[in-house]
């Protein structure tokens, strides 16, 4: 039997109907939740993310702005603007969208944000409170794929869940999450050997690669739930994957699409974020 679809898109749109719904009562208390998003430079790709991540926070009725910087921005603007977003008491969520100018360290910025505001969840401080597994803001896409997961209620306690990559957005924090839930996680990377025996013996692979195809059938065994994390651009313009989608859903017991899978997802944990500032600054 082939794979069940995750539909990452639908699933968005059930989250995003009901965090409508918060948004509306929080409005009527005075509350508007309002995201500050931070694009230096003129990259498509980024100004791409960047609208979408603008057009999702209007269609839950959270309000939100992109500071528009230009490309030669020193570090020191930069961070200057930021200072300001931390000390405005209207701005709930600061994103600063990644990558950054070569010129300027991106570390320094994720860690010049005010924690409190930090809807990416990339400042070591929140990174710190997820290993531990406090309450905080969970970076968005690791939180995307849990909700997935869950959403079907698959299996995570006491699972394998192999995870390919480990960048520390998407990669080591997914296994972090997975752990605090009770999964047995086993990270690859490019320097894994034998990484087909490896993927083999997930209950749950989860590929953060960004190779188009680069894991096929061969990769997995019977009845494993595959997130393919992946966004690739091919050259007629189409989005695919990291994973053979066709035919791995033969194999597959649950499997997520690209486009429609963890993209979608994405930004709607990051609106879940952005409500989450906007209550804890106003104490509720
Ligand atoms: P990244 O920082 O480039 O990390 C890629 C990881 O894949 C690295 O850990 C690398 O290993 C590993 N890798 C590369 N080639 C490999 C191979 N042949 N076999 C095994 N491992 C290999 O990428 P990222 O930021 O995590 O993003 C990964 C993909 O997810 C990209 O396509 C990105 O666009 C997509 N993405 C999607 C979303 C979404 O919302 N849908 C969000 C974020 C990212 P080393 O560490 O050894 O180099």
């Amino acid at each position: 039997m082939p794979a069940e679809i995750i539909n990452g898109k639908e699933l968005a749109k059930q989250i995003r109907e009901n965090m409508k719904e918060e948004v509306s009562d929080l409005r009527e208390q005075g509350l508007v939740p309002h995201l500050t998003v931070v694009l230096v430079g003129d990259d498509p790709a980024s100004r791409s993310y960047v609208n979408g991540k603008k057009k999702a926070s209007a269609e839950t009725g959270i309000t939100s702005e992109i500071i528009e910087l230009p490309e030669s921005t020193s570090e020191k603007d930069l961070l200057d603007t930021i200072s300001e977003l931390n000390g405005n008491p209207e701005v709930h969520g600061i994103l600063v969208q990644l990558p950054l100018p070569k010129a300027i360290s991106e570390q320094k910025v994720i860690e010049h944000i005010n924690p409190e505001k930090d809807v990416d969840g990339f400042h070591p401080l929140n990174i710190g409170r997820m290993m531990t597994g406090k309450d905080t803001f969970l970076p968005c896409t690791p939180f995307g794929i849990v909700t997935m997961l869950k959403s079907k209620n698959i299996k995570i306690a006491g699972q394998h869940v192999v995870i390919i990559g480990r960048s520390n957005i998407v990669g080591k924090p997914v296994g972090q999450l997975l752990l605090n839930e009770n999964a047995t996680v086993t990270y690859c990377h490019s320097k894994t050997k034998d990484l087909k025996e490896i993927t083999k013996l997930a209950d749950i692979l989860i590929v953060a690669v960004g190779k188009p195809n680069v894991i096929g059938p061969d990769f997995i065994k019977q009845g494993t739930a595959v997130v393919d994390v992946g966004v690739n651009r091919l050259e007629n313009g189409s989005l695919t994957g990291d994973v053979d989608f066709e035919a791995v859903k033969e194999i597959a017991s649950y499997i997520t699409p690209v486009p429609k899978g963890v993209g979608p997802m994405t930004i709607t944990m990051l609106l879940q974020n952005t409500i989450k500032a906007a209550k804890r600054l106003n104490n509720q």
